[in-house]
């Protein structure tokens, strides 16, 4: 495998390039689910190729294949140079880097148990005892559970030097209570972790009940968000509007725009004076989506301060952009959906951290609220600045006690004004570290897992409604 990743390099400099880097990855899947006591999908699949992505001429250039022979790797190579020669033809500037070091090195995320040694049988079975356990519950209609298993092996190779790095990623869903379940780089140990039978019957007979509940009133109210439904809060408000590919107008797709344009950075109050925000992609953050060793740029994953006492300090970056705003150095956001995508700035873990106390002591300090829990629905605008969410569900509290339980509860509000009324975050007990595997960015789009810790949290005086009306 080596050899054919330094073969691209060889080739595409002799074609003429001054800068190469080489990813061979193999990427394999799993996917298993079940519906009202029947097993539904069983999905096994395998993904294994090339890319090379040179610069020539000053201007970029990316070829892959699935061709694994001494042949094929050099006409990717060449085909990549001949590209990036074609771009050259309309380039405004030449693509210029930000300094980085070499680095040889070997990086594997820690997985006590391969989730692909887990008979297939034996994942159903679990699966269909949750499915019992949450039809049981009278009033069910549609019983799911669901698992995904992900394992990336990588071998990275650039002109600069050469870094080689194998990773091991596993997730799965269940009743947590984020977007579609709780997705970690982990082994099958996280199933055991999650307790999904035991947790079946309350989130089904949360369900039954919802049909029964009021709908969420209207108006402007201090709510609570759960800390699953502020990782996405975070996601969508801070940690797109912060990659700089989409500031400087690169990438645009998918509601792709910023308002973070580069005069607020040091200078933007994005957020109260509690709030510290960081893009964390090292294993001392916690097993992320977004936690690795390098990118694939070759850069090492670090650590940035985001938000520091609610101001604005930091993009995500890439060694380009980097460069193209003056930064010494990228701070190693790039990342492919696999080997015949081009790498993109995409969210490392982009986390809240926490502050201090516990929920019930921050509903008891809290004399007219409501507090959301679980998301459902989010609507963006292109410049992430105008947001609504929706959660599953929600409960009203009424002079520091969680009384009935609301359905279809909405907020929303303008991301700057929403974070600096900010007023409580819990303490480090509540925080977990959520995982969001479908981000979707670019064309052809390429989707990603991104990670964010949050803890629950208070947000003061926020637009509040009903998300749908059945
Ligand atoms: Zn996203």
């Amino acid at each position: 495998m080596k050899d054919l990743a330094q073969r691209a390099l060889d080739t595409a400099v002799k074609k003429g390039a001054s800068y190469v880097e080489a990813r061979i990855e193999d990427v394999r899947q799993r996917y298993l689910s079940t519906k009202n006591g029947q097993p539904a999908q069983v999905r096994d699949s395998q993904s294994y190729g090339l890319g090379v992505r040179v610069i020539a001429k000053g201007a970029w250039g990316f070829a892959a294949t699935d061709v694994l022979t001494p042949a094929g790797v050099d006409k990717a190579a060449a085909r990549a140079t001949e590209i990036a020669e074609a771009s050259a033809l309309c380039k405004k500037e030449d693509v210029r880097l930000a300094p980085e070091q070499k680095y040889v090195a070997r990086w594997e995320a820690p997985c006590r148990i391969d989730p692909f040694t887990v008979p297939v049988s034996a994942v159903i079975d679990l699966l269909l005892k949750v499915d019992a356990e949450l039809r049981r519950v009278p009033g069910v209609t549609l019983a799911e559970a669901q698992m995904d298993f992900r394992r990336i092996e990588q071998l990275f190779v650039s002109s600069l030097g050469a870094i080689s790095f194998s990773g091991s990623e596993i997730q799965k869903r269940s009743y947590p209570n984020s977007f579609g379940g709780q997705y970690q780089t982990k082994g099958y140990e996280l199933v055991e972790e999650l307790n999904l039978v035991e947790n079946a019957r309350r989130v089904a007979e949360e369900a039954v009940a919802l049909h029964q509940a009021a709908q969420c009133p209207q108006g402007v109210a201090d709510i609570i968000l759960d800390g699953s439904q502020l990782g996405l809060q975070v996601h969508e408000s801070v940690g797109h509007p912060i990659e700089l590919d989409r500031v400087l107008g690169t990438e645009a797709n998918f509601a792709g725009m910023s308002f973070l344009t580069l005069e607020k950075l040091g200078k933007l109050q994005y957020a109260s004076e509690i709030v510290n925000i960081v893009a964390d992609a090292t294993p001392a953050h916690g097993p992320g989506m977004g936690t690795f060793a390098y990118d694939d740029e070759g850069v090492p994953g670090q650590a940035t301060p985001i938000v520091q006492n609610g101001r604005f300090v930091g993009y995500l970056t890439s060694r380009e952009t980097a460069a193209a705003i003056g930064q010494a150095r990228s701070n190693g956001t790039m990342r492919a959906e696999g080997w015949n995508r081009i790498p993109l700035i995409r969210m490392t873990n982009v986390s809240l951290l926490p502050g201090s106390g516990t929920l019930e002591a921050l509903i008891a300090d809290t004399q007219d609220g409501i507090y959301f829990e679980t998301n459902r629905s989010w609507s963006i605008d292109d410049r992430r600045y105008n947001f609504q969410f929706g959660t599953e569900i929600g409960w009203e509290i009424k002079h520091g006690k969680r009384t009935r339980m609301l359905k279809n509860p909405s907020y929303g509000g303008i991301t700057t004004e929403f974070w600096n009324s900010c007023d409580a975050i819990c303490g480090r007990e509540l925080w977990t570290l959520w995982g969001l595997p479908n981000c979707g960015k670019g064309q052809p789009m390429q989707t990603m897992g991104t990670g964010h810790g949050a803890s629950p949290a208070r947000f003061r005086k926020v637009k509040v409604g009903v998300a749908y009306s059945e």
